[in-house]
């Protein structure tokens, strides 16, 4: 496969969620759980240019806090269950609400920012 920079084989949404490559969409984009590799390894793509930042948490705590905050309230008006109930439910949806969106939601970002070609701002020093 021969790619020329911010050519793209995959779409950056199945490369996101798939926690791929962007360019390539083969090769894995993380080397830890969320330490991005220095390149892909099938097409030497130069990951040097990721950085999601905090984009990931402010999505998942929107998402996963209107998610759990939206159930917690709706069972304590129907049902109103002990305490004990509310830690048994809403525990494991946190973790896997937050945990478990992580790797995609930066991943997605990532490859977002690949294909737009987003990058720091530059002040244009051309001839005026
Ligand atoms: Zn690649």
């Amino acid at each position: 496969m021969d790619l020329k920079p911010f050519d793209t084989a995959v779409s950056p949404v199945a490369a996101g969620l798939g926690c791929r490559c962007p360019r390539c969409g083969r090769g894995r984009l993380f080397s830890g759980f969320l330490t991005v590799a220095p390149a892909c390894e099938r097409c030497g793509l130069s990951y040097d240019f990721a950085d999601a930042g905090d984009g990931p948490v402010v999505f998942i705590i929107l998402l996963a806090g209107t998610l759990v905050v939206g159930l917690a309230l709706w069972v304590e008006l129907t049902w109103s269950p002990p305490l004990w109930v509310h830690a048994l439910l809403w525990t494991p949806l946190v973790l896997l609400s937050t945990v478990g969106l992580m790797r995609p939601l930066k991943a997605l970002l990532i490859a977002q920012q690949y294909a737009k070609r987003a990058a720091e701002g530059r002040l244009d020093r051309g001839t005026p």
